[in-house]
């Protein structure tokens, strides 16, 4: 009697991805329950067992379902929302301000349910994940009825779903507590990455990791300049770094991994860290190419990851097996590295290693779990087809077949996808609720686009102060002059001070934007600070400026703080139309006239070659009564000064700067 099973895939050819390499043309898989109990040619599986339902596979692979091992899948909400810019202006200027702003457990929810529908219907029924709110990741994945392990992310900063990292730490012990002993859903914990957290953070993350047998997960090594400041802040790199705090004690998986070398792939095989180069996202952000052939040389538990939707912006597995095959042969200039049923292998029976699931899946072979693909040949893409190379299997599906191709999907036995219809999911209804949380980020988004002040407020740069400025500008020729009259007995001087300032406007043709001024200042007087400090500034130029008297400009909305990122990221970030840079040599000198503070600069301008000696006298205000007296008293201290209506300059270092460049 032959022996009952429920599914018997048939007809195909069978890619087993096992240690021999088996291929069986015209092959079955027998499924009973969960797990595959046989694997063999389609007449020895006919006549071994009778099987509830038997699945014609002609024209097709049989393969072993993809592992994604490494991605953030509720951003498949942020697919699409920029792109071609640097990797700090997409993280800090557009994904983090976003996130912050919209990602709830809703969003985590939605954003899971697009992805799983989209990795169903390509092939992937194993994803690593680490994103916000990852209980509702788990939730939509095991409602899918995928498999994956989902890492609760932690960072020293605040995140959408933690205040501090303790609380973070928290969440995830719970979160972890909550999903344990599930068959198909792995919580964990996942520290974002050296550079966003402490010591402390990788060492209590690894505990909790060793503490319930789950992958720790994190970023490493994404970009060169990840690797340059490690060096120079550590003396370690980043993979160093992490095992040097006990993150590799336990289980762990590392994404990017692109700058690394020897040293690092040995401390990756000594601990069997598993590592998922993110090919697409890794080009998209310009990071590099990862080493897949000196990793794979290396005996790195090599997987492969698409990374978030947002920097892909695809969930297309296939694509990044093909990619993995491709570049390092562009890169070396040998074709024969990293050959197609290598590349494959990334994404199975390699990738299972790499995410600790290789007792379970990654190949077609009995007592394993029935995670498995049926991918269609027969497209036009993929004919005709040649069958007299023991390789030629995987040459088709590496280089010919794409995710589309995608017939059955199943997993643990269960048919997640079955010609082509999604079971699990409601592909029309995923698909409106993925569109509406878009809509609002997009309104949300052409707003902040329009309005300075709200994008510099959405990468923290201010504090909201608003304040008003007057200011008096004139062209002066003496300076012993001027400095004479400051001693006299009109004013007291409080502080002075020399300096050399580098300022760089970032300006737009439509002046009632504003401009956002990036300051380099160096103090020159002896004693003073040695390092230059960096400011910010938004100004926004104020409806009354020409009402008040005596060529004195008023300034509306200034906010000023210390600018932590560099010119590059916020000329990329802003989007400037207009870029001006003013170099001058300052002395400034604050001083009490009549009982108000006015601070008084003497500036020499070095401009493009254009000398030009100016005074300028100002004061903050707050009313434009208090703006209208300080006005008049600037008028008298003109004088007191020595200078007349005529040397007045009814403009701004800016507008003159920029005159000179049209
Ligand atoms: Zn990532």
């Amino acid at each position: 009697m032959p022996d009952t099973i429920d599914t018997l895939l048939s007809g195909g050819t069978v890619v087993t991805m096992n240690d021999d390499g088996r291929v069986i043309p015209n092959g079955a898989v027998a499924i009973r329950g969960r797990e595959i109990v046989a694997v063999g040619s389609a007449e020895e599986l006919a006549e071994q067992y009778l099987a509830s339902e038997t699945v014609d596979c002609s024209g097709c692979a049989i393969i072993p379902g993809l592992i994604n091992a490494h991605t953030h899948v509720p951003m498949s909400l942020l697919r699409g929302l920029v792109a071609d810019v640097q990797l700090d202006v997409w993280l800090l200027g557009y994904m983090f301000p976003v996130e912050s702003k919209f990602v709830s457990p809703e969003f985590s929810y939605i954003g899971t349910q697009l992805s799983c529908a989209e990795m169903i219907r390509s092939g992937t029924t194993t994803f690593v994940d680490m994103y916000f709110y990852e209980d509702e990741v788990a939730r939509a994945a095991d409602e899918a009825g995928m498999r994956a392990i989902c890492g609760q992310s932690v960072m020293r900063f605040p995140t959408p779903d933690a205040a501090s990292y303790d609380k973070g730490l928290e969440y995830t012990r719970s979160f972890m507590e909550k999903w344990r002993g599930h068959d198909r859903i792995i919580a964990t914990v996942a520290p974002h990455a050296p550079y966003t957290c402490t010591d402390e953070i990788y060492r209590r993350a690894a505990a909790l990791a060793r503490e319930f047998d789950t992958p720790l997960i994190t970023h490493l090594s994404e970009t060169a300049r990840e690797n340059t400041e490690s060096l120079q802040e550590r003396k370690m790199s980043p993979v160093a770094y992490t095992e040097s705090v006990g993150a590799f004690s336990g289980k762990a998986i590392v994404a990017h991994c692109v700058h690394t070398d020897e040293r690092d792939w040995a401390i990756l095989t000594k601990h069997g860290v598993g590592a998922a180069p993110c090919p697409s996202s890794n080009l998209k952000l310009a990071s590099g190419i990862a080493p897949f052939a000196g990793m794979l040389q290396a005996g790195v538990n090599l997987g492969i990851g698409t990374d978030g939707p947002a920097s892909n912006d695809d969930l297309d597995l296939l694509t990044e097996v093909h990619l993995a095959a491709m570049l390092p042969k562009g890169v070396s200039g040998d074709p024969t590295i990293v050959p197609a049923r290598q590349a494959l292998a990334l994404a199975t029976s390699l990738g299972a290693k790499a995410v600790h699931l290789d007792h379970l899946v990654g190949t077609l072979e009995p007592g394993k779990r029935a995670d498995i693909v049926v991918l269609d040949l027969r497209a036009l893409h993929a004919t005709p087809r040649y069958s007299y190379a023991p390789d030629a299997i995987y040459t088709q599906i590496v280089y010919s077949a794409h995710g589309s191709d995608v017939r059955h999907t199943l997993v643990d036995g269960r048919f997640l996808l079955r010609d082509r219809q999604l079971l699990t999911l409601e592909e029309e209804r995923i698909k409106r609720a993925a569109q509406a949380i878009a809509d609002r980020i997009n309104a949300f988004l052409s707003e902040r686009e329009a309005n300075l002040l709200d994008k510099i407020v959405a990468i923290g740069g201010v504090q909201q102060s608003e304040i008003f400025e007057v200011q008096v500008k004139a062209h002066i020729d003496d300076v012993d002059a001027i400095v004479a009259a400051l001693n006299g007995p009109a004013f007291t001087i409080t502080k002075s001070s020399e300096r050399t300032q580098y300022d760089t406007y970032l300006a737009f043709t439509d002046s009632v934007r504003g401009r956002v001024r990036y300051r380099e200042d160096h103090r020159r007087d002896p004693g003073a600070r040695l390092d230059p400090k960096y400011t910010l500034t938004l100004t926004v130029p104020a409806a009354e400026r020409d009402e008040l008297p005596h060529a004195v400009l008023l300034s509306r909305a200034r906010y000023t703080a210390p600018a932590d990122r560099s010119l590059r990221f916020y000329r990329e970030y802003f989007q400037p139309e207009l870029v001006v840079e003013v170099e001058k040599q300052r002395r400034r000198w604050r001083v009490i006239y009549k009982d108000e503070d006015f601070a008084i600069n003497i500036d020499r301008l070095g401009h493009q070659g254009e000398q030009g000696l100016y005074l300028e006298i100002k004061s903050r205000t707050w009313s434009f009564r208090d703006a209208e007296h300080k006005a008049a008293l600037i008028a008298e201290m003109l004088e007191h000064l020595g200078v007349s209506d005529e040397q007045l300059v009814k403009k701004e270092y800016l507008e003159m700067a920029a005159a000179q460049v049209h």
